[in-house]
């Protein structure tokens, strides 16, 4: 027997198709270059994200060839997150906090033929131009100045459409976009999403349980749209075809808290840091914002420390913590409390929000340490596999890699997590940053963590610091906040009774700032460069 169901295409056309026709009134507001905001509708993304399909194809875009996008957050590039795929071509955005000589190689190994650009950006792209070679570079405008001369304007370019354009038939396991891993932990990898894993990861993302997507909110991605996608959160708007905002060139918490407010947006996510700075502001300023009720803030990218959570639900906002990777397209987990936790003691529960949580339909997970999955219990650490529908099975031209794929289909995500009872995952770490101490792991995100609970501390980050006896031992670097005073002793025994005693760091230094990667994640291998040189006499663990 055989289903009698169609075999219909899991593809962004008809979403994109129902959006631009039955949310036609629904608006997409972006905050430009000049501060100023732009407005416009559904139905004007929907006309000119088919007029960028059709004027691509006129200009010989051929099936699954790239389009490299170095652009902030705005409705141009929400137009090329759709009219490139609806071309049949691939969506590559260019992570502009990179090095332009590592744009240039990125764009150089994805064979990228054309480049829609921000003007504020050329600046940037003048540093590795010559390095890449794009046939043609599409200029969009962010301010009230024109397109400089020499270079091709977007909007002339969208006026080449006649707008009578059959979109090609598409099939669900095509291409339609690529991005590559920041190379926190090594060379930038190419990761290709099918339309099908960002329709699933799309589904996945609007529940109400995950991001809570309605079209009666008003969504605003702070996570930058060169980086996985901005979580994959644009399209899922799309879907539900609901308000969008967009925070435009060199976001900063002000301007992010002042477009909330006068957006009512309801839902966000973004990395910790941003967060931190917007809570600063908030406790700085009361009353100076008003925020959309019930706000909800998806945090992720690395640990949300639990701090931040309890403080935002101080001021009625919503934090879930939410984990992934460039890889998994980004979002596997998401973190909530069931139904029977509502009754656990207060540090409970913000100890199960502070965990990076529950997998997401259709994406299974094993933890595994020496060949064997581990047991359940909250405890025992090991690597996180995954594998399902918006994990990548390769990485594009490296079609064997043992390192990040198993023999038997499973994708290792080189974070160390341990997993409880109740199926939630707690990242203790990433393997290249796990301190090991007399053949034991130390945790440096749990004292992190632990570190930033301290009321003068601004951020911490511990580390491996080489030790004669027992291998490594953990050094925490601490940014304090602005005229607060802490000294090591006070931070000793903050941390005394919360670990075992084998845990605590060795040393503390102060610094003025912790290096960042590109994503804004503390960049350990620079630290441990800076830092971690084996102390003279290094005092021994006990
Ligand atoms: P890169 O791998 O280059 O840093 P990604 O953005 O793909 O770029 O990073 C994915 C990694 O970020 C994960 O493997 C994990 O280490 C970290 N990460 C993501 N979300 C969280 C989270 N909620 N908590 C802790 N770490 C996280």
């Amino acid at each position: 027997m055989e289903s009698t169901m169609m075999h219909g295409q899991l593809t962004l056309a008809p979403l994109l198709e129902r959006a631009g026709r039955y949310r036609a009134g629904i608006e997409i507001v972006s905050r430009m270059g000049d501060g100023k905001l732009h407005r416009y509708t559904y139905a004007d993304f929907y006309r000119r994200a088919r007029a960028l399909a059709e004027a691509l194809t006129r200009a010989g875009l051929r099936r699954h060839d790239r389009v490299a996008t170095l652009m902030w957050n705005h409705h141009v590039h929400l137009e090329a997150y759709f009219g490139i795929p609806l071309a049949r071509g691939v969506l590559h955005t260019l992570n502009l906090r990179l090095f332009p000589s590592e744009i240039a190689w990125i764009a150089r190994h994805a064979e990228d033929r054309f480049l829609i650009v921000d003007d504020v950006l050329l600046p940037l792209l003048d540093q590795f131009k010559n390095e890449a070679s794009f046939e043609r570079i599409f200029v969009v405008s962010t301010g009230e100045k024109p397109v400089p001369a020499g270079y091709e304007d977007y909007e002339q370019f969208l006026k080449t459409a006649t707008g009578d354009f059959v979109p090609p038939q598409i099939e669900e396991t095509e291409p339609l976009g690529m991005c590559y891993t920041s190379g926190t932990t090594g060379r930038p990898r190419g990761v290709v999403y099918s339309h099908r894993s960002t329709v699933v990861h799309a589904y996945n993302g609007v529940m109400p349980d995950h991001w809570a997507f309605t079209m009666l909110g008003a969504m605003c991605p702070v996570v930058p749209m060169f980086h996985a996608n901005a979580w994959g959160l644009p399209y899922g708007a799309v879907m539900v075809g609901m308000k969008q905002v967009y925070p435009g060139p060199h976001p900063t918490a002000e301007s992010l808290l002042d477009l909330f407010a006068a957006e009512n947006v309801t839902v966000s996510g973004g990395v910790p840091t941003v967060w931190l700075e917007v809570l600063r502001l908030l406790e700085q300023n009361p009353g100076r914002w008003r925020l959309a009720p019930g706000l909800r803030l998806m945090i992720g990218g690395s640990a949300a420390p639990e701090p931040l959570i309890r403080a935002f639900d101080r001021h009625g906002i919503t934090v879930v913590h939410a984990y992934g990777l460039t890889e998994t397209s980004p979002m596997t987990h998401l973190c909530g409390l069931k139904p029977y936790m509502k009754d656990l003691g207060e540090d409970q529960r913000y100890a199960y929000r502070a965990k990076q949580g529950l997998a997401t339909p259709l994406v299974e997970q094993r933890v595994m340490a020496e060949g064997k999955e581990v047991p359940a219990d909250g405890k025992t650490m090991g690597e996180l596999q995954l594998r399902g529908p918006i994990i990548t099975g390769s990485y594009y031209k490296l079609p064997s890699d043992p390192d990040k794929f198993t023999s038997d289909g499973w994708f290792c995500t080189g974070d160390i997590v341990s997993v409880d009872a109740e199926g939630y995952i707690k990242i203790t770490d990433r393997t290249k940053d796990l301190i090991k101490s007399g053949g034991e792991w130390i945790s440096s995100v749990d004292l992190e963590n632990a570190i930033m609970g301290h009321p003068a501390v601004a951020e911490a980050a511990v580390i491996a610091m080489p030790h004669p006896k027992w291998d490594e031992r953990p050094l925490a670097v601490v940014v304090l906040k602005p005229g607060a005073k802490a000294t090591k002793e006070e931070l000793r025994s903050f941390l005394e009774g919360k670990f075992a005693k084998w845990w605590l760091p060795d040393d503390y230094v102060f610094a003025e700032s912790i290096p960042r990667t590109s994503t804004g994640k503390f960049l350990k291998s620079k630290l441990r460069e800076m830092y971690a040189q084996p102390a003279a006499g290094a005092k021994a663990a006990g």
